[in-house]
């Protein structure tokens, strides 16, 4: 392991939240709950302001409301957030070429790599700048963790938030690890927690103390051997650079959990096909197949192959999918099954090695509570890569025209403003801008003609608009 606090994880903070606050001036120091609004809706970020009243990620939309029925609720921007995502991994890929993606705003950076920092003082410098470089650039905070290893630097984001700095310095790891819950080792969800517990271990310092035998009786031998050697701060894994993130996929939301598993085979087996049939149109062919998994607690599987060549064979990509599907429990029912392809290649290729395997990056990478639960449960064969995200990009049932809440609209006579609601022919708006004061509220029939739906505005215009919170 590297002896310098070289690895960092940025993670912005509340991050769909802050957007829409930075958007949205009356929102400002507000409770803020971005997520699915529809009956199956869950959380994908909430407000610091939300927070205090228990509202977290991954939580049913209908429980938040219960918690803080006052807060604004909002359908995610996944444009805008995405166009914020972009200029924020450009600032990280100024720093190295290793730069790793966990999801729209977490990133791991080898600063080592890209020799921006080589030791504890170049790496504070480093990160101070970036921290301040990403709020002149985007308006929001991010907090940033730094660490000789990956789960030292996002245990150090984790304790910096919000909007602050960690360093922790090596030769201190197992000492800061040691009283702190086992949940927060990579890995380790809500039922490998128990399951410890029943043994008799509930702290990092435990598991340590236990052994290794110990724990691999506990939890067998690949879960618990690896949760043995990153309980020592152990975690020999790398930065792994952007892969090709272009792809084709294709996804299903039911209406009912599907439990039985024939059913759920069949089913991925159909959206391989269908997603095939996208490819094909595109005149495109890739390399990697992506099969997602969203369960009966919302937690989120994605699972991937990569395989030798490029391929646009409805067999290779269904056989694929499928053996992916092998190495996910699916026993308390499934809500949402998505078949991709990335790697993609702008032209076709027979491709007889397809089903050969080469890529033996793996990753286990555990995003929110709930996700962790099939972290633990599920292990992930070589050639497999898996990740876990607690964001719900499903659509909204559309209730009466485009109008959804927190989308931007412009109208003729008072110019740009948000939904605030809609419903019963109406539609009200807030009229106000990233750069204005908070604004006035209007009310108009939803089919009126001077109003349009309008693209989002840039949160930080060319004049840097004064905000009050942080
Ligand atoms: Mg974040």
């Amino acid at each position: 392991m590297r002896t310098a606090p070289t690895i960092l994880h940025l993670d912005m903070d509340a991050f769909f939240a802050s957007a829409e606050q930075a958007a949205k001036p009356s929102l400002r120091g507000k409770a803020v709950v971005v997520g699915g609004l529809g009956p199956r809706g869950v959380v994908a970020t909430c407000s610091y302001e939300a927070r205090v009243f228990g509202v977290h990620s991954a939580m049913p939309m209908a429980q938040a409301r219960r918690l803080a029925p006052n807060a604004a609720y909002l359908v995610p921007r996944f444009g805008l957030y995405r166009e914020i995502s972009e200029q924020v991994m450009g600032l990280l890929r100024e720093l190295s070429p290793l730069v790793e993606p966990l999801s729209l705003d977490e990133a791991f950076v080898d600063l080592e790599a890209g020799r921006t920092a080589w030791d504890e003082a170049s790496a504070r410098l480093t990160a101070g700048k970036l921290r301040a470089d990403i709020r002149a650039v985007t308006g929001l905070t991010g907090s940033v963790g730094l660490a000789a290893s990956k789960m030292l630097a996002k245990i150090a984001s984790e304790q910096a938030k919000p909007d602050g700095l960690v360093l922790i310095e090596p030769g201190t790891e197992r000492a800061l690890l040691a009283p702190m819950s086992v949940r927060i080792l990579p890995g380790v969800g809500p039922a490998t927690g128990d399951h410890l517990r029943r043994g008799g271990i509930s702290t990092v310092g435990e598991i340590a103390e236990a052994g290794e035998d110990e724990l691999v009786r506990l939890l067998g031998k690949a879960h618990g051997g690896s949760l043995y050697a990153m309980a020592l701060a152990r975690d020999e894994r790398p930065v792994v650079a952007e892969r090709d993130t272009k792809s084709v996929s294709v996804e299903d939301t039911y209406d009912v959990d599907i439990h039985d598993r024939v059913r759920v085979r069949t089913e991925v087996q159909r959206l391989a096909d269908r997603c095939v049939q996208r490819l094909r149109g595109a005149h495109l062919s890739g390399r990697t197949i992506v099969l997602k998994v969203r369960r009966y607690d919302f937690s989120t599987l994605t699972r991937s192959e990569t395989l030798r060549g490029p391929t646009d064979d409805a067999a290779v990509v269904r056989e694929a999918a499928a053996r992916l599907l092998e190495s996910v429990d699916t026993t308390g029912g499934v809500r949402l099954l998505g078949v991709g392809v990335s790697g993609l290649a702008d032209y076709t290729q027979e491709d007889l090695f397809a089903q050969a395997r080469v890529a033996a990056a793996e990753e286990l990478q555990q995003a929110g509570g709930a996700a962790g639960a099939g972290a633990g449960a599920g292990s992930s064969g070589a050639g497999q890569e898996e990740a876990a995200e607690v964001v719900a990009e499903e659509p909204e049932p559309v209730v009466e025209r485009q109008w959804r809440a927190g989308h931007d609209v412009r109208h003729a006579e008072f110019g740009h403003g948000w939904v605030q609601g809609s419903g019963l022919g109406r539609v009200t708006v807030r009229f106000e801008t990233p750069g204005s004061g908070p604004g006035r509220v209007r009310t108009f029939r939803s089919d009126d003609s001077a109003l349009e739906v309008a693209e989002p505005l840039p949160l930080v215009g060319r004049v840097p608009a004064v905000r009050g919170e942080g």
